[in-house]
């Protein structure tokens, strides 16, 4: 049987809430009290993202390429990682249908700062506005989210193989 020409992949990503950190996500610095703790710049948006790519293309996820162990990825834009997944997707031969994602943030308030994420994203993606879409929820003060110990972030992708002459 030929390889399917349309592959779906979702990710999910949480990173720790440390007061004075900074908070990016989607690539837009995100003006709060605290921030995510990581190895790059630990947005978890990003991230969950990038292993959605990697999940479609069945490629594993993104501690096989970008480990927190290699210098190389300290304090760097995850936009960058999210360049490069883009990059083997397309060396594959798939484009991006879409991209569907949520973050999951008690604390602060996402909305005024979603257009930003997903212009950020779209252009990393080479994509136009109405292939991504990002969501924000609380969790109503549940569990670790609710307790604003983290922030979590769901993606889910569709790529099609473009491989036409
Ligand atoms: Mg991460």
């Amino acid at each position: 049987m030929n390889s399917p020409d349309i592959r779906v992949g979702n990710g999910y990503d949480v990173h720790r809430l440390v007061e004075g950190g900074k908070l990016v996500l989607g690539g837009v610095d995100v003006p709060h009290s605290a921030g995510l703790r990581g190895h790059s710049d630990a947005d978890a948006l990003v991230h969950a993202l990038c292993d959605a790519l990697l999940g479609a293309l069945a490629a594993g996820d993104i501690g096989k390429y970008f480990p927190d162990t290699d210098p190389q990825w300290q304090g760097v834009s995850s936009l960058r990682l999210l360049a490069e997944v883009m990059r083997m997707c397309r060396e594959k031969k798939f484009a991006l249908a879409n991209a569907d994602a949520v973050i999951v943030a008690q604390k602060p308030q996402l909305a005024p700062y979603i257009a930003a994420m997903k212009k950020n994203i779209a252009a990393t993606l080479d994509a136009k506005a109405d292939q991504i879409n990002i969501k924000a929820t609380t969790t109503e003060r549940l569990g670790f989210v609710g307790r604003e110990e983290g922030i979590a972030a769901y993606a889910v992708v569709l790529l099609v193989k473009n491989d036409r002459p």
